[in-house]
């Protein structure tokens, strides 16, 4: 194979690698194959570039363009998969590897692509949370609201995942609004190169949203304001350098880190050998040792388990990890590839070693281990290596030296509070697990804890067909954790959407707030429809357009009629005296339901028209009792449009009853999808 030349994406322009170029190797055969960087990048032509083209181009489209756009990009990715996972099998990466990396990564942008069009109104604004009531009658309410920051969001990404890393971050990113500049780890930039040109050359992204440091990124980060973002996954000591940037912290820059974390697996007192849990337990762990080479941040580094199964633990570790055939990743046989290069192995076998200075190694012998289809001394290799620390309690390096490799140690616990305070001693970690069927046991990791991890994966009997793994970050949760493992938090679905935002809390008016809102708040002025809104199409329809119906009477025949026919003859409707014992109600009711039928039928037009469907309500309240006597009327008020596809779209209807003084019965909103 000829040296691959990985460039960067500047500002429009490939770069090649030139003055101050890195070689990479392979980690299978240790032989160079790439070299990247170029001490001449003008980088401060990409923040420009990214500030004033990419930007402004990004943040003209809807939430809904870019999620369209999302999905496009990994369509396009998912084309392409096969040259993706050729060049990574040099990163030491097997096949199982590659569906983590890069069917991962792409499943991810789907996700996002999906909640943006699901979750993310076809506007420029995302409402956050509800209208807040900041006065008596109504006319000065509160409303946050998210923009997207109006800078560049600079990825820095580890090693270890060069394709999933980077989208996990730049999904929410363009899903935001705002371009990116993605610095892959030089050791496995060809990778995310490849990628990268692959959504490049689609066309489906505007000029500037996307550009690609391969190799040294120079002084960019002294170079950053207030309107951009920094996401990193690395080493903490790198992260740490990093934040400490002038920049970064005269200018409050957001520093989002993800960094190393010494995740940690419980194995419940409930889940002794022979139950479904003990060997769930042997499975995930081992898997989680050897995916990827044990390279994962979320990986389990500390084997927790009861002190009277810490031998059997051993042994089932054991007996599976012996069965791990480890060799070149492209042999359908190899189960382990190799780390991702040759410094890296000398920094786990270092670590490992550290690690036994407090813990003896009971599995895997670096010196003595085979290899299948390469050499063991020129590519990457380790075995899986198994430690057991006989005193958790006064060790220190078994709960603070990550070893970024196929490296776990085994460690006793007395009970569950005891099991507790040693997970906690990772001091901050990504994930912690728990394999018990008893809730109970889940409860009070939960609350002793929680605190300490960013996220807690519970599995047993019930849940293990379906689980998707200790290690697997998921688009919809959130992947970060407090104190080691950086202090940040990404993905979360429309959370992770909201870093690359920012929050602004916006007092007025109804009509103020409505307007900033694409949103129609409760109080703001009225549209007079020209016609009954059903008889119009989802285009013609405007927000605030108001209908008033005429007033309809509820008669004790009514309800006498309405509990028969349904068989809801719940006191309140029937019986006069017992309803009155009752602190709500002045005598017999109306059925809520009754009032929400009436009021269909006092402002539904008929015919067939543009309205397909009712899909829904959502926040209904009864506020007001309504007795034989009293009469009721609607007002119906388009709340909000939100197109669905190219046929039809959602408008949601804010809906009140009132009675004949004006009181209010009932509100709540109608969701109804409405053809174009
Ligand atoms: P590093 O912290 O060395 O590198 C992470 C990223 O930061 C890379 O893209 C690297 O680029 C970049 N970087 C390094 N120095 C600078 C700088 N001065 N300015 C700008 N960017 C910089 O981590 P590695 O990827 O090499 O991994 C090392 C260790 O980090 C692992 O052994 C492991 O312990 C830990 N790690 C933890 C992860 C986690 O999520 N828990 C994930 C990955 C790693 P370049 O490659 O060009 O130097």
């Amino acid at each position: 194979m000829s040296l691959l030349e990985i460039s960067s994406y500047a500002a429009g322009d490939w770069v090649k690698p030139g003055a101050g170029a890195r070689n990479i190797a392979s980690a299978v055969t240790g032989a160079t194959i790439a070299s990247a960087g170029n001490d001449d990048l003008d980088v401060q032509a990409m923040l420009d570039h990214a500030r004033k083209v990419g930007g402004p181009a990004l943040r003209k489209l809807t939430f809904h363009d870019r999620a369209r756009m999302l999905k496009a990009l990994a369509t396009e990715l998912g084309k392409h998969k096969d040259a993706l996972y050729d060049l990574s099998f040099h990163t030491g990466a097997t096949q199982s590897d590659h569906m983590i990396d890069i069917d991962g990564g792409i499943g991810t942008m789907f996700v996002f692509a999906s909640k943006g069009r699901r979750e993310m109104p076809d506007g420029h604004v995302y409402l956050d949370g509800d209208v807040e009531q900041l006065s008596r009658t109504g006319s000065f309410l509160g409303q946050h609201i998210c923009t997207p920051l109006q800078g560049v969001a600079v990825h820095i990404n580890a090693f270890n995942f060069p394709v999933w890393g980077m989208l996990e971050k730049l999904a929410p990113t363009l899903l935001a609004g705002v371009p990116a500049i993605v610095k892959p780890a030089t050791a496995t930039c060809y990778v995310t190169e490849l990628a990268v040109k692959i959504m490049l050359d689609s066309g489906i992204l505007p000029e500037g949203a996307l550009q690609l440091v391969s190799g040294g990124i120079g002084d960019m980060l002294n170079r950053l304001d207030c309107q951009d973002v920094v996401s990193f996954t690395g080493s903490a000591n790198t992260a740490l350098k990093l934040r400490n940037t002038p920049a970064i912290v005269e200018n409050s820059v957001r520093f989002v880190a993800e960094q190393d974390s010494l995740n940690a697996s419980i194995l419940g007192p409930d889940a002794a050998p022979g139950t479904p849990e003990f060997d769930l337990f042997i499975k995930e762990v081992s898997r989680e040792m050897t995916a990827k080479a044990g390279q994962k941040c979320t990986a389990v580094r500390r084997i927790i388990a009861p002190e009277a199964q810490v031998q059997a633990v051993i042994e089932a570790l054991s007996a599976r990890l012996a069965k791990v055939v480890i060799g070149d990743p492209r042999l359908e046989t190899t189960r382990m590839g190799a780390l991702v290069s040759g410094s890296q192995k000398r920094d786990v076998l270092e670590k490992a070693a550290l690690i036994g200075t407090e813990a003896k190694r009971v599995f895997g012998d670096p010196e003595n281990f085979a290899v299948e289809g390469a050499d063991a001394e020129q590519g990457a290799f380790v075995p899986p290596m198994l430690f057991h620390c006989e005193d958790p309690d006064t060790a220190v390096h078994v709960h603070d030296t990550e070893a970024f490799g196929p490296v776990s140690t085994v460690m006793g616990y007395r009970d569950l509070d005891h099991a507790i305070a040693l997970a906690n001693r990772g001091q901050g970690s990504l994930v912690a697990s728990v394999i018990t069927h008893d809730p109970a046991v889940a409860r009070a990791v939960a609350l002793g804890s929680g605190a300490f991890h960013g996220r807690l994966y519970f599995n047993n009997r019930d849940s293990m067909k379906e689980s998707t793994g200790h290690g697997s970050p998921l688009p919809h949760m959130v992947h970060g954790g407090p104190g080691r493992a950086g202090g940040g938090e990404e993905l979360g679905g429309v959370r992770g959407v909201k870093h690359y935002m920012q929050r602004t809390a916006i007092q007025g008016s109804p009509d103020i707030l409505s307007a900033i809102g694409d949103k129609w708040v409760p109080g703001g002025t009225e549209i007079a429809a020209p016609a009954h809104p059903f008889t119009r199409k989802y285009g013609e329809l405007s927000i605030g357009e108001t209908l008033h119906t005429a007033p309809r009477t509820v008669t004790l025949d009514d309800i006498e009629h309405f509990a028969h026919f349904t068989g809801d003859t719940f006191y309140a409707h029937m019986d006069d005296a017992a309803a009155k014992r009752n602190p709500f109600f002045p005598g017999r009711v109306a059925h809520g339901y009754l009032l929400l039928s009436f009021a269909a039928g006092l402002f539904v037009q008929p015919d067939e028209g543009p309205v397909l469907a009712n899909t829904g309500l959502d926040g209904l309240r009864f506020m007001k009792p309504v007795s034989a006597g009293d009469s009721i009327k609607v007002r119906l008020t388009v709340k909000k449009k939100t197109p669905r596809n190219e046929e039809y779209g959602e408008v949601r209807w804010h809906v009140t009853l009132t009675n004949q003084d004006d009181e209010l019965v009932a509100e709540y909103e109608l969701l109804t999808m409405n053809a174009f």
